[in-house]
């Protein structure tokens, strides 16, 4: 069987960013100590234990608040419980500004060989906007100082559309961003989630609708440029250098199984099974100190959801989904259950065919939610 993925979720960040809906809080010493006691107790009594793992990521929030004796016990853990392979991939999601040289040291020593880290933008202006604790000078000082302590797998994310963002100014990003040479980039089209302080700024007045159109412009001019500069588009939202696609996230989109610990992760057991951890931090913490299972949500998938799911799922990578095989896999010819939907998607130019692959275009990969909706 395919080796599994650990995901670890630590809810913890230095400010609330205006946009952010994720299940995350302000940093809190005896909360954040309380809260790794929960979550190793909770991998300890997983019921996978033993199951080969090859990546590990730990997500958030903001993991690298968490000091590296606290990423040990998580760690130390994991390895007790599970079968890790010596090369796996190990990801620490990061923050400008959290995390200084011999933090990023001890974090190498312990075993993590990669950093995702948030950059969003180079633009101050920008980044005061979120509500992000950092600046674009701590964003170049915390990145060289993952190189000096010795990471050569870095990622960055940037996100695209900010109300008011200029094309000259996503295309000054982008190049400040591929000067400094990470092997991999994550952007994502900002959404306004109903409830954040930026929907309320901009129903307010505030601040400007985002342009979905200009922010379509961004997309494709970074990905012609990010491709120029030697980096493959390998997902809808994910480019990287050759060898350093993200093999904990490809797990997500290719029906990997992984398990998800801490508050609000989910787990998928590579077959048909789906589960999720409760969200609140405060309940999950009482939960796992209560003896009560965190999770709250489990879902048996039928063989239609995970047919949709491979389609769907396996879309994400701009390789495309190979017909022949998912035949083999579902005893269903792809091209004739969807014929309609896929003429139709082919002749607007959104999905095109490749021998037994079907893939998303460039601009399928930008409407790809309109593409994936009939295939549900
Ligand atoms: S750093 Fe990330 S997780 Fe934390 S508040 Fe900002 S967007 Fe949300």
């Amino acid at each position: 069987m395919t080796h599994a993925g650990a995901y670890i979720h630590i809810p913890f960040c230095r400010s609330r960013c205006s946009y952010c809906d994720f299940a995350t809080g302000i940093y809190q010493g005896e909360l954040a100590s309380a809260y790794v006691r929960a979550v190793v107790a909770e991998i300890g009594s997983s019921k996978n234990a033993g199951a080969h793992l090859d990546t590990v990521y730990f997500g958030g929030g903001t993991p690298s608040l968490l000091t590296p004796a606290q990423l040990d016990q998580i760690l130390s853990t994991l390895h007790r419980q599970f079968n890790i392979d010596r090369d796996s991939e190990i990801t620490v999601e990061m923050n400008p500004g959290t995390v200084n040289r011999d933090q990023l040291r001890a974090f190498r020593d312990l075993g993590v060989n990669r950093a995702s880290f948030g950059a969003q933008t180079f633009d101050d202006a920008e980044l005061a906007k979120l509500g992000r604790s950092h600046s674009s000078a701590d964003t170049l000082k915390t990145f060289h100082e993952l190189r000096a302590a010795g990471f050569n797998n870095v990622s960055f994310d940037l996100i695209a559309g900010l109300p008011g963002q200029t094309l000259a100014g996503w295309q000054r990003n982008i190049e400040q961003s591929l000067a400094l040479e990470p092997e991999h980039l994550s952007f994502y089209l900002l959404e306004v989630h109903s409830g954040t302080p930026l929907a309320d700024h901009i129903r307010r007045g505030l601040q400007p609708v985002p342009d979905e159109d200009l922010a379509a412009v961004m997309y494709e001019w970074m990905i012609e440029r990010a491709a120029a500069a030697g980096y493959e588009h390998y997902e809808i939202s994910n480019l990287a250098k050759p060898g350093f696609e993200s093999r904990h996230n490809t797990k997500y989109w290719t029906g990997a199984p992984y398990f998800g610990f801490g508050c609000s992760a989910h787990s998928f057991d590579g077959v048909a099974r789906r589960w999720s951890n409760q969200r609140d931090v405060q309940r999950y913490v009482e939960n796992v100190e209560q003896g009560v299972s965190p999770v709250v949500e489990e879902q048996e998938l039928t063989a239609a959801d995970l047919r949709a799911e491979a389609l769907f799922l396996g879309m994400r990578m701009m390789r495309g989904v190979d017909v022949r095989e998912y035949n083999e896999l579902f005893g269903v010819d792809l091209r004739a259950e969807h014929q309609d939907d896929l003429d139709r998607f082919r002749e607007a130019g959104l999905v095109e065919f490749d021998g037994d692959l079907i893939r998303l275009t460039r601009n399928g990969a930008l409407m790809s939610n309109e593409v994936f909706a009939a295939f549900v």
